[in-house]
This record gives C-alpha cells, sequence and structure tokens, in this order.
C-alpha cells in the first residue's frame, strides 16, 4: 500500500504516520527527518537546506525529489511506504507520477491554523532519535528526555514562533493545492485532526480501511 499524509505543519503526519508504519509494516518516510538528518551530518545536501528550512521556506523541488528517489529505491519500500511530507508542491506531485509511483490513497489531516500554532509551539524533538513529543499533548516520562533513547529534547529552530507562521502561510500557498490534485485523481482522503491523537488515529485508520476495500 502506497500512501501519502498530506496536511499543514504540526497537523500530526509524522505522529499518525509512525502508527500506521507500524501497523501495515510498511515504512514511514520524512523528507523533512531526512533532510535534517543530512544537515546533522553536516553533507552538502545539508548544508544547501539548512537556511532553506530554518526560515521555514521549503527546499527546491529538484533536491527533496533527488532524496525521494533514493530512499523509494531502497528494498523495504517494496511492499509499500507512507510519504509524510513530501510531495509538498504540484512539481513534485508531478515528479512522483513521472516515477510511475500510482499512490494507492491520499490522507488530508485538516487542522486549523490557530490549533497549529499552540502544537508547534509546545513541539519537543529529541536531538538523537528524532522521536517527536508535545509538552502538554504527548509528554515524555521525564521532562527533557526521550523515552525512547534518554536523548535531550530541543525545539525545531523551524518551531519558533514567528517560522510557523510562514510555514503555514507556505502551506497553504503551496502544498494546499496538492488536495485538488490528488481529488481530481480520486484518492483524497480527509480525515479531521482531533484533540486526542487515539481519536484521530482510529480516523486515519478507518479512512485507510476504506482505501483497502
Ligand atoms: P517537516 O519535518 O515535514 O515539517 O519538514 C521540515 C522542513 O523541511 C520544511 O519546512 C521544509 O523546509 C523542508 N521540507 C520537508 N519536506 C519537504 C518537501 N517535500 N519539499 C520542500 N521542502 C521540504
Amino acid at each position: 500500500m502506497k500512501l501519502i499524509f498530506l496536511g499543514a505543519p504540526g497537523a500530526g503526519k509524522g505522529t499518525q504516520a509512525e502508527v500506521v508504519s507500524e501497523r501495515y509494516h510498511i515504512p514511514a518516510i520524512s523528507t523533512g527527518a531526512l533532510l535534517r538528518e543530512a544537515m546533522a551530518n553536516g553533507t552538502e545536501l545539508g548544508m544547501k537546506a539548512k537556511s532553506y528550512i530554518d526560515g521555514g521556506a521549503l527546499a527546491p523541488d529538484e533536491v527533496v525529489i533527488g532524496i525521494i528517489k533514493a530512499r523509494l529505491a531502497a528494498d523495504d519500500c517494496r511492499n509499500g511506504f507512507i510519504l509524510d511530507g513530501f510531495p509538498r508542491t504540484v512539481a513534485q506531485a508531478k515528479a512522483l507520477d513521472e516515477m510511475d509511483i500510482k499512490m494507492d490513497g491520499v490522507i488530508s489531516l485538516e487542522v486549523e491554523d490557530d490549533v497549529i500554532i499552540h502544537r508547534l509551539g509546545g513541539r519537543r524533538l529529541c536531538s538523537k532519535c528524532g522521536s517527536s513529543y508535545h509538552v502538554d499533548h504527548k509528554p515524555t516520562a521525564v521532562a527533557g528526555i526521550c523515552d525512547k533513547c534518554e536523548g535531550e529534547l530541543i525545539t525545531r529552530a523551524d518551531d519558533k514562533p514567528e517560522v510557523i507562521k510562514s510555514r503555514l502561510d507556505v502551506y497553504h500557498e503551496q502544498t494546499e493545492p496538492l488536495k485538488d490534485f490528488y481529488a481530481a485523481k480520486g484518492v483524497l482522503k480527509m480525515v479531521i485532526g482531533q484533540e486526542k491523537i487515539e481519536d484521530t488515529t482510529a480516523l486515519t485508520i478507518a479512512a485507510i480501511e476504506s482505501i483497502r476495500g
């Protein structure tokens, strides 16, 4: 099964992708996480992406398309995958089409902007393994320490209040048109994001089951 998770930054794509990945035994692939990894490793690609990411802008299409092409060629993608945060522009969606990759379903997680602003402000990330938490909605057992690897939690540079607003603008201008793009293909499913993560998960699983028929 090949799925795309669409939605504003902070809509819960990564959180839901993690659960769905475990349930259906398919990898969740986050272009944001791949770019952050490249940044942490100080690679040329990472250096190139840093200014875009830290400023809340999208990395250039050709950069992320290259990353995703390489990742989808890996063995673990043979039985399907979840794309979390890719595509984010119509040009990226067309590049997927050109790779002859037909998506089974596109789940759009719908969350209001003011909820997003609160969520992203409280989001924390493990500096070691990249796991995502929230100070109110998904706290760690010990404050500031990752439950999974005991790494130190940090706030992403692009979760700073002044950057959140521009990321939302970018979402509405460049990514939201993908809903029409995939609706026209008959593969779009809307899921209304709920206050509780597990409630959104239940709706997401129901949408996926309707795709599986
Ligand atoms: P995310 O972790 O999905 O919120 O992504 C963090 C940042 O990485 C985004 O704000 C962009 O700067 C960059 N990024 C991630 N995925 C893409 C993509 N598909 N196209 C362009 N930039 C991306």
